[in-house]
């Protein structure tokens, strides 16, 4: 370290405060890399590598970007999952003594950006923060961007913190080292590159003033822990004010319906599941939004469906109104169209981020406040009408801008032209006696083209010689002697100056120099007291957000035809007509065809389902879990009718796409589910089983099956759809009382199958597996042969199962027999040979097909 100039001495020691980041430090007008950041930051940016003397043998490799393009830079290491640390000159380079003295301001983290493209605008960009204590498990997360804060806990449960980490999406999780690693091997698979900080430094006094006593004290203490952890490390990357976090939202896990990762991505509720979309998705269905910051409030409302039967009911009241009332509807997004994002306004506000255009943006969206407040106050619906009555229109800030600040601001706040004048007397003198200048130096032109005669004589400014008169060459001679000093040639003119020019730019210079400085000031103090009133623009943002997501969930069900469900605390779950609503919005050519459901109490709490492959078995039951979620966001469901029982929690086990991802077998993926489901369960939940029993052989498949289906009627007791292609499972309707057989209907005409799509009551008796083959286009030679061997098999299979079919009487403790005895049974070269065909074409077909 000795032989390094200072500079490079000064640049490791700030350095070894980011050892995790990459170090922007300013030189001049570049951000400079060096070492490893710059041999790094050369491959990622695509920018060229060279060296610089720095005191040691070799060159030190450099990089580095020019600082006013820097937030482009800085946004492209972020998305690939980096942190970077801006380290200013924090002293005036004129009076520095030796090396400018230099300090890390601030460390971008892709879970703290607060401006650029790195936000998504119509979704939240949270960090995480998980720590453990006494058994004791504590999550809190945060949006910077936006303020929100927050917080939960539950005893210590892997599976509930992998829900609970799933449903935020976070591009940054911080905390508890152990469960960092935990987090990363299960969420890894499933999202965007997230960066990972084992943290533990807590600062809890100063959370506990950042947020104010009484809402400290009634926290409990994994929770202030946990916040505490997550202040630290924002105070630590941020070094600022954090005034957008004033308010804690605590929850109970048991607060909502409870979806892990894999339910929410088979029913590919907010992206799909194939291309990670949006598009898609039951949020995209559902996005009707205006305002960025009901997108994002309605994504959280799709997160976490509601088990409060009255808080529900609160939100359909208003949807029923806003669904009746087109006019209403219509007028409130005209003015909803017109809001920018509060949220995020504010919250760079009082981050001490927004511009002189931030806060015109803020003015024109509290403009439409008093409109809004108007229409939801003299609406039917009383919950509208309690929003309207809570919400402040913020008149007040609306004048101060109105007044203070002008109404086409320029980008920066540095450079004046802010402050709109007859706001600050100061600042209109200052601004007289620049114009005064102005005024001067144009009569002074005037007055110099008479004196020398010279028509093109002309006063202009630069930024290096100032003020000075140009006299083309042609003119030169025309001027007197002695009276100009000569500053500047030009190819065809020459400038000067005169001592009395000279004299007033320093004036107006001045004057200048002041007003901006003085503007800067003045925009600073308005910012400010703006931000103190940050509170209530967080709480009018609130309310804006949800009378968007109640209009927009309106809208989709009047334009979709959804009706208003009746949601009960009790078990019985009936649909009339309901449908699929992305299926059936993305469908061009055919109507989407409507089933009914009905899963009731001791008669029908299980359906299985059998029926060829296409049929739509799974669009069925997806559609079954969606109208519970929707029901249980407040939304009306694409049904005729629907009495919607509260769902405390949705499994679901549905094939393909998640088994590829995770890089496991689908059966045990398969059966790691079941072992949670059966864990987790309980009488309230909803359970559906895609093809359960697959990526195994025939026979054992299908005693798997049979134990699963048993234990869930006999021990949880909950709603259940199975389907599987085991149609031989149909006996059960024998033997557990709750349990009916559906399949979807076909209609075969000669040797072609015409699928209907509507669920049926009764068994399939096959499951055109080979139909469904020969459509793929297999040649006709092999569709023949499994014709003929199907024939030889389904005799085998008979006797399957009547085995299986025995072994039903055995209690459930005997599960270990059953399979056993199963394996007995359908021993030999038949099954076996019966299962590989059965499970490779159902593969097959289903990926062609689908
Ligand atoms: P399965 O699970 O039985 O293999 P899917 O549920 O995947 O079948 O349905 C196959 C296709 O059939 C779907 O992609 C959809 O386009 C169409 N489909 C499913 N259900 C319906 C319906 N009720 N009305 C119209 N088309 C449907």
């Amino acid at each position: 370290m000795a032989n390094y100039t200072p500079m490079i001495q000064q640049y490791l020691s700030v350095k070894a405060q980011a050892q995790d980041a990459f170090l922007f430090f300013r030189l001049g007008d570049f951000y400079e890399m060096f070492f490893d950041d710059a041999l790094l930051a050369s491959k990622e940016l695509e920018i060229t590598l060279t060296g610089r003397e720095g005191g040691a043998e070799e060159k030190i490799p450099m990089c580095g970007v020019p600082y006013h393009s820097a937030e482009n830079y800085i946004h492209r290491l972020i998305e690939k999952g980096y942190k970077v640390a801006i380290c200013e000159q924090v002293e005036d380079p004129a009076v520095a003594k030796g090396v400018v003295r230099r300090e890390i301001v601030r460390v971008v983290t892709p879970g703290t950006v607060m401006e650029g493209k790195t936000l998504g605008e119509r979704a939240n960009n949270y960090i995480l923060c998980v720590s453990e204590r006494d058994g004791l498990m504590a999550l809190s997360t945060c949006d910077l961007s936006t303020g929100e804060l927050y917080v939960t806990s539950a005893p210590s449960s892997k599976e509930w913190l992998r829900d609970e980490v799933g449903l935020y999406d976070p591009s940054e999780v911080i905390g508890d080292e152990g469960l960092l690693e935990w987090i990363r091997e299960q969420a890894a698979p499933l999202g965007k590159p997230v960066v990972y900080t084992p943290w533990a430094k807590t600062k809890d006094e100063e959370s506990r003033a950042q947020f104010g006593e009484s809402q400290w004290i009634r926290l409990e203490n994994e929770r202030r822990e946990c916040i505490a952890l997550l202040v630290g490390y924002l105070s630590e990357t941020q070094k600022r004010s954090l005034g957008q976090l004033t308010k804690i939202s605590p929850y109970e896990p048991e607060q909502y319906m409870i979806l892990d990762p894999f339910t929410r991505r088979n029913l590919e509720l907010v992206e799909t599941v194939r291309e990670r979309s949006k598009k898609g998705s039951l949020l995209w269905l559902l996005d009707r939004t205006e305002t960025s910051m009901g997108a994002r409030l309605l994504r959280r409302w799709i997160d976490k469906p509601l088990l409060q039967r009255s808080r529900i009911e609160e939100r359909l009241e208003a949807v029923e109104a806003l669904f009746g009332g087109f006019i209403l509807r219509e007028d409130l997004r005209l003015s909803l169209l017109e809001i920018y994002d509060l949220e995020r306004l504010t919250g760079r506000i009082a981050y001490g981020s927004a511009n002189g255009r931030d806060l015109i943006a803020l003015k024109s969206s509290l403009r439409q406040i008093p409109a809004i407040k108007e229409l939801c106050a003299a609406s039917p619906s009383s919950t509208l009408k309690g929003i309207a009555a809570g919400m402040d229109e913020c008149g007040d800030l609306t004048e101060l801008i109105e007044t203070a600040i002008s109404d086409e601001p320029p980008v920066s706040v540095r450079d004046g032209g802010i402050i709109k004048s007859g706001y600050h007397t100061r600042l209109d003198e200052l601004r007289e006696a620049g114009s005064n200048g102005k005024r001067w130096i144009a009569e002074l032109e005037a007055a110099e083209r008479q004196a020398t005669g010279i028509k093109s004589l002309k006063i202009g400014y630069n930024k290096v010689f100032g003020y000075y008169i140009e006299v083309t060459k042609s003119n030169l001679s025309s001027l007197p002697e002695g009276r100009y000093e000569r500053k500047q040639t030009l190819a065809n003119a020459e400038r000067y100056v005169t001592p009395e020019l000279k004299e007033k730019e320093t004036l107006i210079l001045e004057a200048e120099e002041q007003m901006a400085d003085l503007e800067y000031r003045l925009f600073n103090e308005i910012r400010e007291s703006i931000a103190a009133q940050i509170q209530r623009l967080q709480s009018l943002a609130e309310r804006i957000a949800e009378i968007d997501v109640l209009r927009s969930l309106a809208a989709v069900a009047s334009d979709g035809g959804f009706v208003k469900p009746v949601l009960t605390d009790g078990y019985d779950l009936v649909v009339e007509q309901g449908r699929h609503p992305v299926v059936e919005s993305v469908m061009k050519d055919s109507a989407f065809i409507s089933n009914g459901t009905q899963l009731k109490k001791d008669a029908a709490g299980i359906l299985l389902i059998t029926g060829p492959n296409m049929a739509g078995k799974s669009t069925y039951m997806r559609q079954v879990a969606l109208i519970s979620i929707l029901a249980q966001i407040g939304s009306f469901v694409p049904a005729a009718k629907a009495e919607i029982p509260l769902v405390d929690r949705i499994f679901t086990r549905i094939g393909a796409a998640d088994d590829l991802i995770g890089g496991q077998s689908t059966f045990m993926v398969e059966m790691a589910d079941i072992q949670v489901m059966t864990d987790k369960a309980t009488v309230r939940s909803l359970i559906i089983i895609d093809e359960l029993g697959r990526g195994t052989s025939t026979s054992e498949g299908m005693a798997i099956a049979q134990a699963v289906i048993e234990y869930v009627h006999d021990h949880i007791g909950c709603k259940a759809l199975v389907s599987t292609h085991f149609h031989e499972l149909a006996h059960l309707e024998n033997s557990l009382s709750g349990l009916r057989n559906y399949r979807m209907a076909v209609q075969e005409s000669g040797e072609k199958v015409h699928f209907l799509r509507k669920l049926v009551p009764g068994a399939a008796d096959t499951s055109y597996g080979i139909y469904c083959a020969r459509l793929a286009g297999l040649p006709g030679g092999i569709i023949e042969r499994a014709y003929g061997l199907l024939q030889g098999f389904e005799q085998a299979a008979a006797a399957v199962t009547a085995g299986v079919q025995g072994e039903a009487e055995t209690s459930l403790t005997g599960r270990a027999n059953n399979l056993e005895l199963s394996d007995k049974h359908s021993g030999g070269m038949t099954g076996d040979k019966a299962g590989a065909l059965n499970t490779d074409k159902n593969g097959a077909i289903n990926t062609d097909m689908s």
